[in-house]
């Protein structure tokens, strides 16, 4: 297996024409459905809906959270793998939810979807539904990132796209560019902050949750541990 360090000297030379030239090949539309920002299962009242659960790394959190002075916990939870019975330790963040499991930031106007932090979200969000493949951590060991949706529906190269009703609809070329731009961006955001989890691992001496990111071991709160 690879090196993080050779993955992302890898990312750093992606080519943002050819991740632009596989985007317009699969191409993609926003269509406000709100599938990616909503629980699977949405408000029905089922005890065991799965929350929507999309990373949200630590200066995002802090981003987020000076638009409208935010607690840390107003925007982000634990990254739930690793944690049974509120106790445990996981990896990084994951953007926080409401009582239905939907994102908190999400919101319904009109029949149609939003985001309340556009201009902040973080970038998962904004290069939702594609992502690179080959360049992103393995979300096994605890250092990958995951999607707020479902899993991959069509590769196109390094490209992968996940499930979206939007797919396949004309994308303009300045759209393609932007959004390949954001894409390799996101991968080598994505391993430095792998290698800083990594670097910065101490196994923790605590009990109740614990939390990894890139910054070092962190409590529920974001206060560091
Ligand atoms: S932050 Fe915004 S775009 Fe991202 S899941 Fe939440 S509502 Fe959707």
């Amino acid at each position: 297996m690879e090196s993080l360090e050779t993955e992302l000297e890898r990312a750093r030379a992606l080519s943002v024409e050819e991740i632009a030239d596989r985007i317009e090949t699969i191409g993609f539309e926003c269509t406000h459905c709100g599938a990616c920002c909503r629980s699977e299962e949405n408000c029905g009242g089922e005890d065991d809906q799965t929350p929507h659960t999309a990373t949200v790394f630590p200066d995002e959190i802090r981003q987020i959270q000076s638009r409208e002075e935010y607690d840390w916990r107003d925007v982000a939870r634990p990254m739930p793998y690793g944690i049974v019975d509120e106790a445990g330790e996981t990896f990084e963040w994951a953007l926080q939810t409401d009582s239905c499991g939907d994102c908190t930031f999400y919101e319904e106007n009109g029949g149609e979807g939003g985001c309340s932090i556009h201009g902040d979200r973080p970038l998962i969000c904004q290069t939702y539904p594609f992502s690179l493949d080959s360049v992103s951590p393995d979300t096994a060991d605890g250092l990958g990132t995951t999607e707020p949706m479902g899993g991959v529906v069509e590769r196109e190269g390094i490209v992968r796209a996940h499930e979206c009703e939007g797919l396949g609809r004309d994308i303009s070329r300045a759209d393609a560019e932007a959004l390949a731009k954001t894409l390799k961006k996101r991968a080598v955001r994505e391993l430095t902050e792998a290698i800083d989890v990594r670097d910065n691992y101490e196994p923790a001496d605590s009990d109740g949750v614990v939390v990894h990111d890139s910054e070092g071991t962190k409590r529920p709160d974001g206060t560091p541990l």
